[in-house]
């Protein structure tokens, strides 16, 4: 861990504490949370051992870390260690109610609900008695262009109404997804940044269907998901707009920085548990009359990988540190650098792994497979690299 970034007591002391529920809890149940998703008669249904430690997070008082100014009061830095140790498993954040999408629909909530709208969907998020999705995505457009979003959100009476398709809905399969925040045109001849807005949408409401999961390399990520929706005719009072007519860019823009953060401090996580697998293996399996960790190609392997782990974390706690003392627009270009390095970094570590494991590593046997699907969908989810990268150069550029 960096020495330049050091945490407080308070962050000392919560992040002994996640790692003892982690150790003792979390990834005990990894393999009884996989089995039954395995169970085709209990996909897509809530294992009640997920609720259980859900339950038993909250009594340990191990509950909504993230929101800065709110729960714990933690500053983005002081967050950041603790999401890169809940991100060893990719079934933590959940626990601690601390997994996107939520936390980034809670954010946009906090920032730009009403009283009304935070009581309503706000408060039973936090209590970790819903779940949420953020439906931007559309399968007929570049969705990476944000201006590009043109699903019609047309005023009728004092309503809404929604028609239209988006797909890549994480967690709307979930069956305790309650509510949807999506983004849709509603000023269709204002300028491009101004002509979406966010709309909150009941996950009950007539008219919405769930089309179907799609699989990134084959996992569905069921009970959550990644779903294509399509809205038939949905109706919703006006007063379910968020922020104002027009600010569906804006929102988007601001809801992604602290959840990038968060993104990239997971997978930090993530793969050093995967450099820690990898020493294992590397010191226990046997190959040619030596342990592999003998063998030049995985000493090469778990050197950088060290190097790389170690980079990615300095660059991300500089990107939360920036976040806290100069906000979103000050930290723009830091947060773009590690959207492009933490993924790449884990994906590049996974590959390691995987190959350190042999066949074995590509299996359900290891948690290494679907990291590395995870981690790569992340080159893509919050902005492709090439995004980030084009308006990184852009900027320097200009300058
Ligand atoms: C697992 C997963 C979960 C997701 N969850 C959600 C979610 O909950 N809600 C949601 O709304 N969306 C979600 N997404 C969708 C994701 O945000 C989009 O896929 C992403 O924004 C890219 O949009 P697109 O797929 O339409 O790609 P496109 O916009 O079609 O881009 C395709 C490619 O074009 C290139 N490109 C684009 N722009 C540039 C540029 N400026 N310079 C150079 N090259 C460029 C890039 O290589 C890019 O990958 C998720 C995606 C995945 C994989």
């Amino acid at each position: 861990m960096s020495g330049l970034f050091p945490m407080s007591d308070r962050v000392r002391g919560l992040d002994a504490r996640l790692a003892e529920f982690m150790d003792a809890q979390v990834l005990p149940a990894e393999a009884a949370l996989a089995a039954w998703d395995e169970d085709p008669a209990r996909r897509w249904t809530i294992p009640p051992l997920l609720e259980e430690l859900k339950q038993r997070a909250r009594d340990a008082g191990l509950w909504n870390l993230f929101l800065p100014g709110s729960g714990h009061g933690l500053s983005n830095l002081e967050y950041a260690r603790l999401a890169e140790r809940m991100g060893r498993s990719l079934i933590a954040s959940e626990v601690f109610i601390c997994s996107a999408p939520d936390t980034g629909n809670m954010e946009v909530l906090h920032q730009f609900a009403t009283a009304e709208q935070q009581e309503r969907w706000l408060a039973p998020l936090l209590a970790g008695e819903i779940r949420s999705a953020f439906a931007m995505t559309e399968p007929e457009v570049a969705s990476s262009d944000a201006t590009n979003i043109g699903l019609p959100i047309r005023r009728e009476g004092g309503d809404f109404v929604l028609d239209g398709r988006k797909w890549w809905t994480t967690g709307a399969g979930d069956p305790r997804c309650r509510v949807l925040i999506v983004m849709g045109v509603t000023e269709p001849e204002a300028p491009a940044h101004k002509r979406q807005s966010m709309v909150l949408v009941p996950m009950d409401t007539p008219g919405i269907e769930v089309v179907r999961p799609l699989r990134v390399f084959g996992y569905d990520d069921a009970p959550h998901g990644h779903v294509e929706l399509k809205f038939t005719g949905v109706r919703v009072p006006q007063a379910n707009l968020l922020h104002t007519a027009g600010s569906g860019f804006e929102i988007a823009q601001a809801r992604l920085g602290p959840g990038r953060i968060h993104h990239c401090m997971r997978l930090i996580g993530l793969a050093q548990r995967a450099l820690e697998a990898m020493v294992l293996r590397a010191k226990t399996r046997v190959a040619f009359g030596v342990p592999l960790g003998q063998l030049g190609m995985a000493q090469e392997a778990i050197a950088l990988s060290r190097c790389e782990i170690e980079q990615a974390r300095l660059l991300t706690l500089q990107a939360a540190d920036a976040l806290d003392r100069e906000g979103s627009k000050g930290a723009r270009d830091l947060i773009g650098m590690i959207k492009i390095v933490a993924p790449r970094m884990a994906c590049a570590v996974l590959d390691r792994a995987i190959q350190i494991h042999g066949a074995g590593g590509l299996s359900q046997d290891h948690f290494l497979a679907a990291a590395y699907a995870g981690a790569r969908s992340l080159r893509l989810a919050d902005g492709p690299d090439e995004v980030h990268m084009a308006s990184l150069a852009r900027g320097m550029l200009k300058g």
